[in-house]
């Protein structure tokens, strides 16, 4: 049985070692420089997290859904996988990806 402090060290531990791949973050990086969402079809505007509007909404219904029936744990690695598949960036890569040039 882990504690609340346990559970957070592990889970940021994890967030670390999320990682995408080289191609798919080039993939990314076209994306976000033309203005666009990085959902594959998806013509729409990024707003936050590489997501459109719609697209972002749909991520965080999941995730608390997830995270309601399965918990806080199970609702962190659904984001990371996430993240590693290169269909949601956390606030900080969006950023970096705006602003590198290829
Ligand atoms: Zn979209």
């Amino acid at each position: 049985m882990q504690n609340d402090s346990e559970l957070a060290v592990e889970l940021l531990m994890n967030a670390l070692r999320v990682r995408t791949p080289r191609k798919v973050r080039e993939k990314q990086r076209a994306m976000i420089q033309a203005g666009q969402c990085i959902l594959e079809g998806c013509c729409d505007q990024y707003e936050s997290h590489g997501l459109c509007k719609k697209h972002v909404n749909k991520f965080h219904y999941e995730f608390k859904k997830i995270w309601l029936k399965r918990g806080q744990k199970a609702a962190i690695e659904y984001r990371n996988r996430r993240t590693r598949e290169g269909t949601y960036l956390v606030n900080q890569d969006q950023r970096e990806l705006a602003r590198e040039s290829a």
